[in-house]
């Protein structure tokens, strides 16, 4: 067993683990991190963001060629190289795992391989492919993150059940999938799989998919995937039978069909799990509670003085710039540096197609919260740009308080969505209210003017449509 002293240890090399260790390497702190996986990056990196968002790549160019013959240009159905696929996305994830490493080795940030557990308030445990190693530190930021859920009375050993990991992986294009709760991870997998030639079917719990976003929002999105996703609202999945040729999934709900339907595949995508109850913290005397999240303050500190916990396994939402902007936090913090994650806002998107985005406060929430709640929404029908682009469906809908005229939200629903939310964001972290949004001059034409046009009508000082 051999021993490792130093100033700090990061458990856990996702996005919030490695944007901790490098800031904190870069103010001068000795550091230590140590992931289960051989490469930096978490879930974020080697199994989320990156490589969806490659394949949603993939899956936009199928779509928007195939969509091109309504425009006179016709490239023919797509021959499908699943090899070649996968190949690429994997080199996207190594691209940026390797540009990782090096940022690490230039920073001198020691990266410790295996599986981490606490022995005691200063120690750790790390059981890797070259065996133990004892870390002995004097600060730990604990970034485990979050696996996915998985429910219990679905065929455990059967390839043909994945979670996203599992989607990502690509091993084969199935003829029927089922996509087993309605959220972002869930909607980004079946679009891909959709434009690569599977059918899909959807079946959400709630009464709306994406249930976070605004009821009206989602109705856009809805009514534009129709004829692509069939999809089940109200609707749950009571048992999954794997036979020979199939996984024989039973439906009860709103919209359940009466028979069990077969599926070649059945991604479950219900949500994720924090592994804060993973990593022995109650030796280090950190309190987790029974879901694995861990509590911490603005400072990202636990019960624990020197302890600090960030990214997933700290509570919602579950995504990647939270965690990297808690990581910062906390590593300054350590620095000595009076640093708070204090945020107004933390944007969301699901990179589907049409792109769903959306930033501070609902107008559910707003009302929820007493706020006295104007929206003023712009439909993409009337957007220059979005006519050229033959994607009209999209829409605009920005939140105000109605006594202030601050912003308090927004969300746009239509391509780029996630993109153009970046200003809504910074609207509500300036405190900017509707007329300086309104009389920020967007540039025509863009998707992007559809933000200043809804704040001009909240202000009442529209006139025209472009
Ligand atoms: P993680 O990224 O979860 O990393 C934790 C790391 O800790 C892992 O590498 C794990 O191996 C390691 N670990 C855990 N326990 C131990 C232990 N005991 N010892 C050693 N190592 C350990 N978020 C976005 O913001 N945008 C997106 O587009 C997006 N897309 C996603 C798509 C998919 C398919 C998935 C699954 C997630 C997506 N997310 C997205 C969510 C995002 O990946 C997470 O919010 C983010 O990765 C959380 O970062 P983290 O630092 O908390 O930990």
């Amino acid at each position: 067993m051999s021993e490792i002293k130093t100033q700090l240890v990061v458990l856990g090399a996702g996005p919030g683990g490695y944007s901790a260790a490098f800031r904190a390497a870069d103010l001068g702190i000795e550091t230590v991190i140590v992931d289960a996986r051989e490469t930096l990056g978490g879930v974020c990196l080697n199994v989320g963001c990156i490589p969806s968002k490659a394949l949603l790549h993939v899956a936009k160019v199928i779509d928007e060629a195939r969509d091109m013959a309504d425009h006179g240009i016709s490239f023919g159905e797509p021959k499908i190289d699943l090899d070649k696929v996968r190949s690429w996305k994997d080199s996207v994830v190594g691209q940026l795992t390797k540009g990782l490493a090096g940022m690490s080795k230039m920073r001198k940030v020691k990266h410790v391989q295996g599986y981490g557990k606490f022995t005691g308030k200063n120690s750790l445990e790390v059981d890797g492919p070259d065996g133990k190693t004892t870390i002995k530190f004097d600060n730990a930021i604990i970034a485990a993150g979050s696996e996915p859920v998985t429910l219990p009375f679905i065929p455990k050993d059967d390839e043909r059940v994945i979670d996203s990991s599992g989607a990502l992986e690509m091993k084969d294009i199935p003829e029927k999938m089922l996509v087993l709760g309605g959220g972002i991870i869930g909607l980004e997998m079946g679009t891909v799989y959709k434009a690569l030639g599977s059918q899909i079917d959807v079946v959400e719990f709630l009464d709306q998919l994406v249930p976070a976003a605004d009821k009206d929002i989602i109705k856009v999105y809805q009514k534009y995937i129709k004829d692509k996703f069939n999809v089940m609202l109200e609707t749950k999945v009571t048992n999954v039978e794997a036979k020979d040729d199939g996984l024989y999934v039973s439906f009860e709900g709103k919209q359940a069909p009466s028979d069990p339907v077969r599926y070649d595949k059945v991604l479950v995508a219900v949500g994720r799990r924090p592994n804060g109850g993973r990593v022995d913290a109650d030796k280090a005397g950190v309190k987790v509670d029974d879901k694995g999240f861990i509590s911490v303050d603005k400072q990202m500190k636990t019960n624990v003085d020197h302890i600090y916990a960030i990214g997933d396994l700290v509570g919602q939402p579950m995504l990647a710039h939270k965690a990297v902007h808690e990581g910062h936090v906390a590593a300054e913090v350590i620095a000595g540096k009076k640093h708070y994650f204090d945020p107004r806002c933390i944007p969301s998107v699901a990179y589907t197609d049409p792109e769903i985005a959306w930033v501070g406060l609902t107008e559910k929430e707003a009302k929820e919260k007493g706020v006295n709640v104007e929206t003023a929404t712009f439909p993409w029908a009337a957007s220059g740009r979005a006519i050229a682009s033959a994607r009209t469906e999209g829409m605009t809908k920005m939140i105000f308080d109605k006594d202030s005229g601050r912003v308090v939200g927004g969300a746009i629903v239509g391509i780029n969505a996630g993109e153009m939310l970046g200003e809504i964001g910074l609207a509500i972290e300036m405190g900017a209210d509707a007329e300086d949004v309104a009389l920020t001059i967007h540039a025509h034409p863009t998707l992007n003017e559809s933000i200043g046009l809804a704040s001009e009508i909240f202000e009442g000082s529209i006139t025209d449509l472009p």
